[in-house]
């Protein structure tokens, strides 16, 4: 079996070493990689958006799959001139892909088939625009419509704000053609979880929930980054009244419900529109006092989310079967096809598990001096060496002309640690981070707090710390 895989990030390093983890024999190519996926299979210097190479490449040696990491390849087409090369390639298709690369069609089709989410109005003039965030009110969440490097949400605490980022976007053209619609939305209160499905557009399969962290500082101070660490599980749902409550059957009830009332009906509405998805839709929730509601899509795996899903996920069919399939433009394998009424069957049939019987892992991203600024690159890297139930993955990272290792991006590597609790595995992933050097690295030390102190919440807990 061989895989081309694409992308150069800690996305693709844990996706390439589950796959190679699932087959040993897998060949795996990647186009760009990084010295941590070079440890795995071989790269090759071609850029992801170099459609017209990788295809040749994926010919020239055959592959049996493609796999798409980021967005920008799947938003330019890159699935649709696979396809009709006879290529199988794991993603969807442009149009598919516009679930996240428009918010402006996602939250149409959201509003137009009654999923739950934020009320919200699409504007390209700024007087409509700026009309729109007074009648919400603030606090207000203004969107730039197209793909902005997850820069393009500015949470507005006061009108003063809403109309500045109205301002930079509409006119101020400050992400170009991506900022040229922009969203107002209501505000929505709550905690978030990422939710993966994988689907050939019609079956899914449902994996575990997580929850990332975008701000750059502890507790959820400071700037937007794309993320400074993800850990699961998350132990969150909604109780028989409506309320929040922290227990896992909780959360696997919210995994079930969102299965039934944002992806099922989803993937029907894009299958509708013409625009079959194929691959992974990835659902950002927020956990209202009124249910969840859809934040976001995503029309690919999450990064770091994926760092820390990977050393733990327990799936069957194994990923590289359902990947396999998906890309072959067949059914996945092992899941019920559709009913004669359409109905479209949810199971979640993945779990997270290792040796130990209730696993977590925690994963904190090291990022460079001056992140998410400009980065400053090329620092020396020096990596202690990797203990059991640690993973380190890179991202930001290259070999100088010596073969030293060095920083080559934001954010530099996801340090996914493995342990019996979120606790112990944020516990394990530190230990390591700390010892990582490099100039001005900086991370966040309290990645999982939110779920650290639920647990330390729940009933009973106090005594069994002690
Ligand atoms: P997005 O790129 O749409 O996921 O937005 C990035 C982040 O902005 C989300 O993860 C949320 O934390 C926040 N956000 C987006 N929309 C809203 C909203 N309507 N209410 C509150 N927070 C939001």
């Amino acid at each position: 079996m061989r895989v081309l895989l694409i992308g150069g990030g800690g996305r693709e390093h844990a996706l390439a070493w589950k796959l190679t983890r699932e087959d040993p024999d897998l060949e795996l190519i990647a186009a760009p990689g990084n010295p941590g996926i070079a440890e795995l299979g071989e790269c090759v210097p071609v850029n992801v958006l170099d459609i017209e190479r990788l295809e040749h490449l994926a010919r020239e040696r055959t592959v049996d799959l493609t796999v798409v990491g980021p967005e920008a390849p799947l938003e330019a087409g890159i699935v649709d001139r696979f396809r009709s090369s006879g290529l199988p390639i794991f993603g969807p298709t442009r149009a598919a892909a516009e679930i996240e690369t428009s918010k402006a069609f996602a939250k149409q089709l959201l509003l137009d088939e009654g999923i739950a989410t934020a009320r919200a109005e699409i504007h390209t003039r700024v007087a409509d625009a700026k009309a729109a965030a007074r009648r919400f009110g603030a606090p207000v969440v203004v969107k730039a419509s197209g793909l902005a490097a997850g820069k393009g949400v500015i949470v507005c605490k006061t009108l003063g704000d809403a109309d500045s980022a109205i301002d930079d976007m509409l006119e101020g053209n400050r992400f170009g053609a991506a900022g040229a619609a922009v969203l107002v939305e209501e505000f929505m209160q709550g905690e978030e979880v990422s939710l993966f499905a994988i689907t050939d557009g019609r079956t899914f399969v449902v994996l575990p929930g997580l929850q990332d962290h975008k701000r750059l500082l502890a507790k959820d101070h400071g700037p937007n980054t794309g993320g400074m660490g993800a850990y699961l599980p998350v132990h969150l749902g909604y109780d028989a009244d409506r309320a929040l409550t922290a227990d896992p059957q909780a959360a696997e009830r919210l995994v079930l419900e969102a299965a039934r009332d944002v992806f099922a009906p989803t993937l029907r509405a894009l299958a509708a529109r013409g625009r079959n998805f194929t691959g992974l839709l990835y659902a950002g929730l927020m956990l209202t006092r009124s249910g969840p509601k859809v934040v976001e899509f995503n029309c690919r795996f999450g990064d770091p989310e994926t760092q820390a899903l990977m050393p733990v996920l327990d799936i069957s069919p194994r990923l590289l079967d359902l990947m396999l399939a998906v890309g072959r433009g067949e059914p996945i394998p092992g899941f019920p096809v559709p009913d004669a009424t359409g109905t479209l069957p949810a199971r979640t049939s993945a779990r997270i598990s290792t040796a130990e019987a209730e696993a977590a892992c925690v994963t904190t991203v090291i990022a460079a001096a001056n992140y998410p600024e400009t980065p400053r690159t090329g620092d020396v890297i020096t990596l202690p060496p990797i203990e059991d139930g640690v993973f380190v993955f890179h991202a930001g990272t290259a070999r100088d002309s010596e073969g030293r290792l060095i920083t080559a991006g934001g954010r530099v590597l996801a340090v996914s640690a493995v342990a019996p609790s979120v606790e112990l595995a944020q516990a394990r992933s530190m230990e390591y981070v700390e010892r990582v050097r490099f100039e001005g690295k900086q991370y966040r030390p309290d990645i999982g707090w939110r779920e650290i102190e639920r647990q330390m919440q729940r009933p009973g807990a106090g005594a069994s710390r002690d």
